[in-house]
């Protein structure tokens, strides 16, 4: 659901508006426990359109004088929301804090809607007008306590949402993009061939330099996959000077268009240098991870338990991985693969709801609070998935957060979410 944030000093009437636009308190849909206060998120409407309407003004860290509170309140308004609505008290008129709140959101290039609020009594539409002075565009005169005008600002609210995207978005349903990489030998043409089967369709041929990409478009379980570059995979680079270099240009290019990575493995050797080298290269292109191991036909017990250890040793940095044992000669597990394929592509496109991201997170939080460190205990007090693909999220925290906790907090994510088998990124913004 798109996010609408309601940003403003104390007394301003803010909650006075969140009330208002949400009707009848009976007409809560859902609310939301929050991390550090009962409410935070709650289920609106308007006109037929739901939204997430976001009431930042609980967000209060402590020690901080009223006017970077409310340029904090804005700060995250503005990673969490679609549109802002910034409330301005008409009389009083614009005020240094209100100006400060002003610059962070001109700086987000986020689209504000301007609530002037208590347009009521003596006040008049006049008094509203003054604050086209602010720079935001159209001052919108409401009365939060008599209603007056909310429907007209909300319009302009719904006016301002990102368009819902549309249902045939190349995106979403077209052939999902996988680039099949690893060191030369390891088996990438005889995986290809055994995936492809009859069934490959070649793309994009460029007519033929060795150097352009050749993609392939094969069905597998019920979708289709584009390989990409799969010309890099069958005309294999020979041991000529620089060929590795060559190599690895071609593997960040794959990568670079690709949505998930299989890194495929030669399981009857020890893990080799280069091996590593390519996972890396996933993790920094951040592109969904599956790593197959590949020849497991010819892997005794002894070479087993030893390439265990390998891994263990290596690879535990990505140990969130989708893991495969293969056999690309004889088809062995081959669909398993395709399957692992499909849950690190659901997992790199997640979206966590900000609503059920903050009760979740509240949860966790109050059943293992982060340690005390120098006589105070950091908090966390909002957190939103500002992105996916891969997923990442940003934390807003009273204090810094040790790694390792960060560490339990995004495997809390992974087991609570469903991240298997792609990368997730955890920002942490501080507000002492
Ligand atoms: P590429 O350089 O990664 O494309 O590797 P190839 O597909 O050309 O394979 C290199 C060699 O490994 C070939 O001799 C393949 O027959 C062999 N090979 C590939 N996969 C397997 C496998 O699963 N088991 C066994 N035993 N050999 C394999």
């Amino acid at each position: 659901l798109p996010v609408v944030a309601v940003v403003g000093r104390p007394n301003v009437g803010k909650s006075t508006l969140v009330n208002r636009i949400l009707g009848r308190r009976e007409a809560v849909v859902e609310d939301v426990p929050g991390v550090t206060r009962d409410r935070v998120a709650y289920d609106a409407e308007w006109a037929g359109r739901a939204f997430t309407l976001l009431d930042t003004g609980g967000w209060d860290p402590e020690g901080q004088g009223m006017a970077a509170r409310i340029t904090a309140q804005a700060e995250i308004a503005v990673v969490a929301a679609d549109v802002v609505i910034f409330v301005v008290d008409v009389t009083v008129g614009a005020t240094d804090a209100d100006e400060a709140v002003v610059r962070v959101l001109r700086r987000a290039g986020k689209p504000v809607v301007l609530a002037a609020n208590k347009v009521d009594g003596p006040t008049t539409e006049a008094d509203a007008a003054a604050l086209w002075n602010l720079g935001l565009g159209e001052p919108h005169p409401v009365s939060a306590l008599h209603g007056r005008g909310s429907g007209d600002m909300l319009d302009a609210v719904l006016a301002a949402l990102p368009d819902a995207p549309p249902e045939s978005f190349d995106e979403e349903t077209g052939p999902r993009r996988v680039a099949l990489v690893g060191k030369p030998n390891v088996g990438k043409s005889s995986l290809l061939n055994k995936l492809a089967g009859e069934d490959r369709v070649v793309v994009d041929a460029v007519a033929g330099t060795t150097v352009d990409p050749v993609d392939e478009l094969i069905s597998l379980g019920d979708r289709e996959w584009r390989f990409i570059d799969t010309a890099g995979i069958r005309r294999r680079v020979r041991e000529a000077s620089g060929a590795e270099y060559y190599a690895s240009l071609r593997t960040a290019a794959a990568l670079e268009r690709a949505e998930v990575a299989v890194v495929l493995i030669d399981a009857s050797e020890p893990l080799a240098e280069q091996d590593l080298r390519i996972i890396s290269m996933v993790e920094e292109a951040g592109r969904a991870l599956v790593i197959a191991y590949n020849k497991w036909d010819l892997l005794d017990d002894e070479r087993r338990e030893m390439l265990e250890r390998e891994i263990d040793r290596q690879l535990i940095r990505v140990s969130w991985a989708m893991r495969v044992n293969v056999s690309a000669l004889t088809g062995w597990h081959v669909d398993r693969l395709v399957r692992a394929m499909d849950t690190a592509l659901e997992g790199w496109t997640t979206r966590v709801p900000t609503a059920k991201l903050n009760a979740f997170l509240g949860e966790v939080v109050s059943a293992h609070p982060h340690p005390v460190r120098g006589g105070k205990q950091p908090r966390i007090l909002f957190a939103t998935q500002a992105d996916s693909r891969p997923p990442r999220f940003v934390l807003f925290a009273s204090g810094f957060l040790e790694a390792s906790y960060r560490r339990f907090l995004e495997r809390r994510l992974r087991e609570q979410f469903g991240f298997a088998g792609t990368p997730i990124e955890l920002s942490v913004r501080v507000r002492e």
